[in-house]
């Protein structure tokens, strides 16, 4: 049995995405074995975020300043506008270095069943942010979700009218995918999404 503030440790731990009660406790085994390097650099690290965490006033990132480092960067262009729900969605994006420009996270979807509605999420944002007249495309990233994609049609109808271009992450063939393997939706929105050869 142990002390009190290890097994609060451990319970914090366990309340992490990914982790359970077993692997909080091996977590808690290995820092407290490396009580003078890892924990130290994990209480330091844990510090800063605590004392500098700030959502970015633009577009809703989690950043230690604001406008965040994506916002202020001046090599993202300007003209080009993906629409993530989550700020997950946004890391996993930019992490993949494809997109050069700026983001704006919704922090949601439109959900009838949680009772998310329009002004529950950064819509008007984002709509003041393409009507400033910068931006040139607006990319609806959302997940590929019944609620995602009714968020991205709202959000279509509400740009409409506006000077942009409004596109769409394509759904289809994962890389690597078997035809096979998947199931019929993913079939059908690949075979929706098929494009000309040459
Ligand atoms: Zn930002």
């Amino acid at each position: 049995m142990a002390s009190q503030e290890i097994e609060a440790l451990a319970g914090a731990l366990a309340r992490l995405p990914g982790l359970g009660p077993r692997s909080a406790r091996r977590a808690v085994l290995w820092l407290v074995k490396r009580r003078e390097t890892a924990l130290v650099q994990l209480a330091e690290a844990l510090e800063v975020m605590r004392r500098s965490l700030v959502e970015c006033a633009t577009c809703g990132n989690v950043d230690t300043v604001t406008p965040c480092a994506i916002c202020s960067d001046p090599r993202r262009d300007p003209r080009q506008l993906c629409v993530v729900e989550e700020v997950s969605d946004l890391w996993a994006l930019d992490r993949a270095h494809l997109f050069t420009g700026r983001y704006h996270v919704l922090g949601g979807r439109l959900s009838a069943l949680d009772g998310v509605r329009p002004e529950d999420l950064s819509i008007g944002s984002l709509l003041e942010r393409v009507s400033a007249g910068e931006v040139e495309e607006v990319v609806l990233a959302m997940n590929a979700t019944l609620e995602g994609q009714t968020t991205a049609h709202y959000l279509a109808e509400r740009l409409e009218g506006l000077p942009v271009r409004i596109t769409q992450l394509a759904h289809g063939l994962p890389v690597g995918g078997e035809l096979d393997y998947l199931d019929e939706g993913t079939l059908a929105q690949a075979l929706r999404a098929r494009r000309p050869v040459l």
